[in-house]
């Protein structure tokens, strides 16, 4: 931290610096610009943007500046969406020319599997309702591009809406609207230092002066690493260089009667738009690097990294003989800039972790496609409290602190980046930052022959398989699909054993748990010695969790829910924590287990357990400690498989221990070790959703079901006057049903479109098949009106059209005999 510089006043190059302000934004490339314009429109007046130099004077004045909406992301998708349909009421709003060119854009695919891939994001697309996006055929490609040499092209997509627009006059467009409503743009004066006061304000130490601001706002692009650390926050963004070139004119192109759209060439991983009568063509390389990972220089002004031609000349050539045309040109001018990349490509947006009115809006790759979407949650995060938005997609919430190592952050930026325009399929495991987590019986579980995923960091078994077998990634259905069978037979026959180390698991305690729990969770909680599933809302009545909370003995409380919202979940409980009389303590690093499930689980357990475990001693949904084997464990007797279960917790250091002694008693019983895919084809059996599928934080409790764990008229609740007018109001839009699909050699994975006739009427949020019942199994949610049972629609797979047919809940054992027994 600087010295502290209290000025109450500062003049700054003729204008007076303010000594408060509501926000202090920091950075006006387009994303900070964005962000004031928005806090401005929800009514904040009192704010300033403070710029280093320039406006546009990080990554965005030298931008390709191509927008589209579209993203793999549905939330993102739509944030996309915003952006874009913003630029032209931003330029009548400013009165400054935005440059705005509404091309469309192609992205052509030249191989079956990338052509599959268009057509399955097609699919998703419409499902997303962004249902103006159209598949081409090669001639009509052709038609649009016809500089494009298509041979070999099989197909592509088309998106009206995209384009590119001049960055500098939309960065503006921004900050004179914003000044219009009152905010404040200070030019040429570089925040040295941030430091929060006694009342959580933040004093910002610029080169002028000091204004205290009650909430500061990294937008710093290039340099939020830094503004990051100035507040004590180490942020997962590193910049990387990226090429473009624009040549001279092009005749074919003067030629032409209309614009070209901008064209992505999946299969030469370029990118290509019009730019006067030339063009401008960038390629996303596979041998990427990174620029000053702490950060850019202070003194680096609005000039170009060197051009390394060398590097990236495989993807030139490729380009080259995709366009010959623009191959005879000569290159006018080549650009390589830095780009702030996070682990995942999405922005950083909303509060910092671990400090207080410090907010985010950096690490933001595509920024015309992004900023006024990230402008806008942002804005009413701050403002309201709650983006309007599930924002969890770019909330640094979803990135545990891991990911700021250096080493972690390289590996997967470079991956993202060297991938920008690779597919992914959905059975395909990439290797960046891996094996980062393991969990206690981690090696134990490589030696049964566990293929492994990866959940938040931590390494999680997919199926156990022979040494020799290898999987193809593929849209289809996997080759572990008969391994995986035998792992759902033996569940359903005998008994599975699940590593559950990929929980997230909070104990709570304290004389005052039972009330803050009480207020916390929206159901009724379990007496002692009981467990119960409980959603968790926000104030405004939307979902932000759905636990299973254990009263192990009426002091100690535990959580158990998703591994990979942990920090979102703690950063919303512990901002809810009372001063004292709750202790809240993480404990998914020390503790993991294992889930045993089938006809002979109890069976299993009996044989390590020295306490009764009998039927009616150990009921369905109770739990206790006990001993298992050598370990004292944490007992509950549940699964989401809907057979006779139990979840076995143990500190991490005895979870191997605790797997050889299941190994051992489990001779005779037919124990096999199972994988997260079969976790996940048992479940489709019984309709369990899970969370980021079928619970979101864009939905509320009704929406998706979770209204029958909600104990309305309880003491007391978050979000409780929400959702008790929620229950006043029709019933909602749409209803989370269960499918069976027609499907032939893919099931599917959650996204596709349901159709009846060609009206979209609603989508999958997961798929699998059921191998105990024998079909291709999805939930998905539908238009009520057509959420009946027996009601037969379609749906697309790959983008192909498959019948569906809407079936009771719960396909296999529909009344939940089994794991009541
Ligand atoms: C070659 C190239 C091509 C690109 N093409 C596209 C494209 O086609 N489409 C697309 O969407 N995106 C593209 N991008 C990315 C896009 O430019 C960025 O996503 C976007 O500009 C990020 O904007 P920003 O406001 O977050 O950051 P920046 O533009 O980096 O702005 C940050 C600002 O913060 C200021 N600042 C930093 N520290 C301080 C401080 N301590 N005090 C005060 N001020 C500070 C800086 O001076 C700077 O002006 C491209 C980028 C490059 C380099």
């Amino acid at each position: 931290m600087g010295t502290s510089n209290t000025h109450a006043t500062t003049i700054c190059h003729g204008v007076l610096m303010k000594s408060h302000a509501q926000v202090a934004v920091i950075g006006g490339g387009i994303v900070g610009c964005s962000v004031l314009y928005h806090l401005t429109r929800l009514g904040y007046r009192d704010v300033i943007l403070i710029e280093r130099s320039e406006l546009t004077a990080g990554s965005t004045w030298h931008a390709a500046a191509g927008f589209h909406s579209i993203n793999s992301d549905p939330n993102v998708a739509m944030l996309q969406d915003y952006t874009i349909k913003l630029y032209r009421q931003i330029e009548a709003e400013s009165g400054r020319a935005i440059g705005l060119h509404m091309t469309g854009g192609v992205t052509m695919a030249g191989t079956v599997e990338r052509w599959e891939w268009l057509k399955a994001s097609w699919a998703l697309f419409q499902s997303m309702g962004l249902t103006q996006i159209q598949l081409l055929t090669p001639a009509q490609i052709e038609a649009l591009c016809p500089i494009a040499d298509i041979r070999g092209i099989l197909g592509g997509l088309y998106d009206p809406n995209e384009g590119h627009l001049d960055p500098y006059g939309a960065t503006h467009a921004f900050a004179t609207a914003a000044k219009e409503h009152g905010a404040e743009v200070m030019l040429r004066n570089r925040v040295i230092n941030l430091q929060q006061r006694a009342d959580a304000t933040w004093s910002v130490v610029t080169e002028q002066g000091t204004c205290v601001a009650q909430h500061v706002v990294n937008s710093a692009g290039l340099w939020a690493k830094q503004v990051g650390l100035m507040a004590g926050v180490d942020l997962p963004l590193v910049p990387m260089e990226h090429h473009y070139l624009i040549t001279e004119p092009i005749p074919e192109i003067a030629n032409l009667s209309r614009e070209l759209p901008i064209i992505v060439d999946l299969d030469r991983s370029s990118y290509l738009r019009q730019e006067g009568q030339g063009v401008l063509m960038g390629t996303y390389e596979p041998n990427p690097r990174h620029w000053n990972i702490e950060g850019a220089p202070w003194d680096f002004g609005m000039e170009l990294i060197p051009e390394d031609v060398e590097r990236i000349a495989p993807e030139l050539a490729m380009g080259f003989a995709r366009y010959p045309s623009v191959q005879r040109a000569g290159v006018k001018r080549w650009v390589n800039g830095a780009i702030s990349f996070t682990p995942d490509g999405n922005p950083l947006v909303g509060p910092a972790p671990g400090v207080r009115n410090c907010w985010l809006a950096c690490g933001v790759m595509a920024g015309f496609s992004q900023a006024g979407g990230i402008g806008r949650t942002l804005a009413e995060w701050i403002v309201q409290g709650e983006p309007r938005v599930d924002a969890f997609g770019v909330d640094i919430a979803r990135f545990g602190s891991f990911a700021a190592n250096r080493n972690y952050l390289k590996a997967t930026t470079a991956q993202f980046y060297s991938r920008r325009f690779v597919l992914s399929y959905p059975n395909e495991q990439l290797p960046a930052g891996r094996p980062l987590r393991r969990s206690g019986a981690h090696d134990a579980l490589n030696r049964s022959g566990a293929r492994w995923g990866v959940n938040w960091g931590l390494e999680v078994p997919l199926y156990f398989a022979p040494t020799d077998f290898t999987e193809t990634p593929s849209h289809r259905r996997s080759e572990a699909h008969n391994i995986v069978a035998r792992e759902c037979q033996f569940s359903r026959e005998a008994v599975g054993c699940l590593d559950i180390s990929g929980f997230s698991r909070y104990a709570i305690t304290g004389p005052a748990a039972r009330r803050w729990l009480d207020k916390v969770l929206a159901a009724k909680l379990p007496n002692r010695g009981a467990a119960r599933l409980a959603p968790m809302l926000s104030h405004s009545g939307r979902l932000i969790g759905d636990f299973t909370v254990f009263n192990w003995d009426d002091e100690t409380w535990w959580l158990m829910g998703s591994y990979h919202l942990r920090c979102w979940h703690l950063r919303w409980m512990r901002e809810l924590l009372p001063p004292e009389g709750v202790n809240l303590v993480d404990l998914a690093d020390t503790v993991g287990g294992f889930s045993i499930f089938g006809p002979n689980a109890r069976a299993l357990l009996a044989r390590l357990a020295i306490s009764d475990v009998s039927k009616d001693t150990f009921e369905f949904f109770s739990c206790r400690v006990m001993d298992v084997g050598m370990t004292q464990a944490h007992v509950a007797r549940l699964s989401i498989t809907g057979e006779l279960g139990y979840e076995l917790n143990v500190p991490v250091t005895e979870q191997a221990t605790l797997y050889e002694s299941l190994v051992d008693a489990g001779r005779g019983l037919g124990l096999t070790q199972v994988g997260y895919n079969a976790a996940l084809s048992l479940r489709m059996e019984k309709s369990v959703g899970i969370w980021g599928r079928e619970f979101t934080w864009a939905q509320t409790p009704r929406m998706c079901g979770l209204d029958r764990f909600i104990a309305y008229d309880k003491g007391p609740f978050i979000g409780q006057k929400a959702v008790r007018l929620e229950r006043e109001t029709a019933a909602p839009r749409r209803s989370l049903v269960t499918i069976e699909i027609d499907a032939i050699d893919a099931d599917a994975v959650g996204g596709e479109p349901i159709w009846r006739a060609d009206q979209c009427v609603g989508y999958v949020t997961s798929g699998a098949y059921g191998y105990t019942v024998s079909r291709s199994l999805a939930m998905a949610y539908l238009d009520a009106d057509w959420a009946m049972v027996g009601q037969r629609l379609e749906l697309s797979i790959i983008g192909e059209r498959r019948s569906c047919n809407v079936i009771a809940p719960s396909p296999f054992d529909p009344r939940g005999a089994r794991m009541r027994n």
